[in-house]
């Protein structure tokens, strides 16, 4: 298929970068290099910013009721252009096509929710303590925003900070993915051709430090979304304490999928299964750790197995893949370290454990049983097809290793008795929590985490307070 040569938006206008630098892109399938997307200069982010500037001073005084339309405009577009973008994300990312279908579809309806919510951006009114006095809380949008997106979801990891920030007023600066660039550029094309005026939307690529280090202590960025790593969040959170800036940090997660002996087995095997191997694992709320109660541990070990075997592995581009290829190759090598540490260490490997061929990041869904809490896997997020499974006595024991980790994003657990559900919500240490279901990232749901998982929502009614600031006016009648 034809992949564009991706370039950057800038006041309104796509461009190649001021120096003609490009990166190359490569289709995880094949490790051939499909196409090149524009690479920054500082010269272009002073232009950038100089554009968000302008495209604030405009967004922020055009009505929500305007700002609405242009967002549920962009969704349509979304939807018209499906297949073109769908096709994209797959070629450059991997992800099964009809995984990539989701995200896209995904993405106009988060446009439509947020487009609702720049309506509900209220204020309130504070009674006086004198009859003529007026107290009004007043929300404003925050200003330019500079938002970091990875290249797991290359649409959604932008669009959850895209649709609050237009919603709320402020324009953004989105330094996207360079490994998957072209998908989220018809993201940013979509709301330009709805509508967005010059400058409020802007797109960069480059190098990730370069940018971060430059866009985050500038003057005209107001806030800062970052979604990745914890390594990578931590250093640019105190980056932005530095200069005072408001953040929003969607960092790693390491989920603890709880299996109680009283729960329907198949279904949290089926539910857990598509859960964990989704876009071959590279998703921060993937369940990661199963703890398994011991009288259904052997049960759940057998038919979970089965399930990563059953699934169909290859091109994301072919309608029967159910698995494609991890997106580059330093997953590759994290899983293969990962599971050797893990082995070396007792762990039992009960399938999967190895790149599938030579050609293509694919690496075979991979089930370690009985891994010891000293594997490293056990301690860090692997971000792959790997899924590891250890049994727990009760209640409280379980509680104990789910809430060991620092981490504290998605959580999930399969049972029928309503005291462990309610125990679990009161003592789960996460952002979110499935039981006996596990979808958590619908547009309307508070997404986010807590801990080391970061901290700012960006769903929900929650994600557009984010992205305003509260002004209190308190006038005297004369
Ligand atoms: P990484 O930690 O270097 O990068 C993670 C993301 O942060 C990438 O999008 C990268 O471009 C960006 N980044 C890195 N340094 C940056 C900087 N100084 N300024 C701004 N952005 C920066 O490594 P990676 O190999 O891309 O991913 C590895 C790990 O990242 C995974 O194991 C996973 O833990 C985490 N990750 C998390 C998510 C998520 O959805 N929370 C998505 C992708 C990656």
């Amino acid at each position: 298929m034809d992949y564009p040569e991706v370039q950057l938006l800038i006041g309104g206008k796509w461009r190649a970068a001021a120096a003609g630098r490009t990166i190359p892109v490569l289709n995880p399938a094949t490790e051939e290099v499909i196409g090149h997307v524009a690479r920054v200069e500082i010269a272009d982010l002073d232009a950038a910013l100089t554009a968000a500037k302008t495209g604030f001073a405009l967004w922020r005084d055009i009505s929500a009721f305007e700002r609405a339309k242009v967002l549920r405009r962009a969704g349509d577009l979304l939807r018209e252009r499906l297949e073109r973008i769908a096709s994209l994300m797959t070629f450059e990312q991997g992800k099964p096509l009809a995984e990539a279908r989701i995200e896209v579809l995904a993405a106009a309806d988060t446009l439509d929710w947020f487009a609702e919510e720049s309506r509900r951006a209220y204020g309130r009114v504070v009674p006086a303590r004198a009859p003529n006095i007026t107290n009004l809380v007043l929300k404003e949008p925050v200003g330019p925003v500079a938002a970091f997106s990875p290249w797991n979801f290359p649409l959604n990891q932008i669009v959850r900070k895209l649709g609050a920030a237009l919603a709320a007023g402020c324009s953004i600066i989105v330094k996207a993915p360079e490994e998957t660039p072209a998908s989220p550029a018809e993201l940013i094309r979509a709301l330009a051709d709805a509508g967005v005026p010059a400058g409020v939307v802007n797109l960069v690529y480059g190098v990730p430090a370069e940018i971060s280090e430059y866009l985050i202590p500038h003057e005209i960025i107001r806030k800062i979304s970052f979604t990745g790593s914890t390594p990578v969040g931590k250093q640019l959170a105190a980056l932005a304490g530095k200069y005072m800036k408001r953040i929003t940090m969607e960092l790693g997660g390491h989920a603890p999928a709880l299996v109680f002996d009283d729960a329907d087995i198949e279904t949290a095997v089926k539910l857990l299964a598509a859960a964990k191997f989704r876009n071959a694992g590279q998703v921060c709320t993937a369940p990661t750790r199963f703890l398994v109660q011991r009288n259904v541990y052997g049960a759940f070990v057998d038919r979970f197995v089965a399930a990563a075997q059953a699934l169909k592995i290859g091109d994301g581009l072919l309608p029967e893949t159910q698995l494609g290829p991890l997106a580059n190759s330093r997953r590759v090598e994290a899983m293969d370290a990962f599971i050797a540490d893990a082995i070396g260490q007792g762990a039992e490997l009960c399938t999967g454990g190895a790149r599938i061929g030579n050609k293509g990041y694919f690496f075979a869904p991979t089930v370690l049983a009985n891994v010891p809490l000293s594997a490293r896997v056990m301690n860090e997020e692997p971000f792959g097809p790997l899924a590891l499974v250890n049994s727990f006595a009760d209640l409280d024991e379980a509680l104990a290793e789910a809430n060991r980790l620092p981490y504290g994003l998605a959580s999930y657990a399969f049972t029928r008795s309503a005291a462990v559900s309610s125990a679990l919500a009161a003592r789960l240490e996460a952002g979110m929590l499935g039981i006996n279901q596990t979808q958590i990232a619908w547009p309307e749901f508070p997404f986010g985490g807590v801990k080391e998982s970061g901290y700012g929502r960006e769903g929900g009614s929650e994600a557009i307070q984010d992205y305003l600031v509260t002004k209190l006016v308190t006038q005297a009648a004369n």
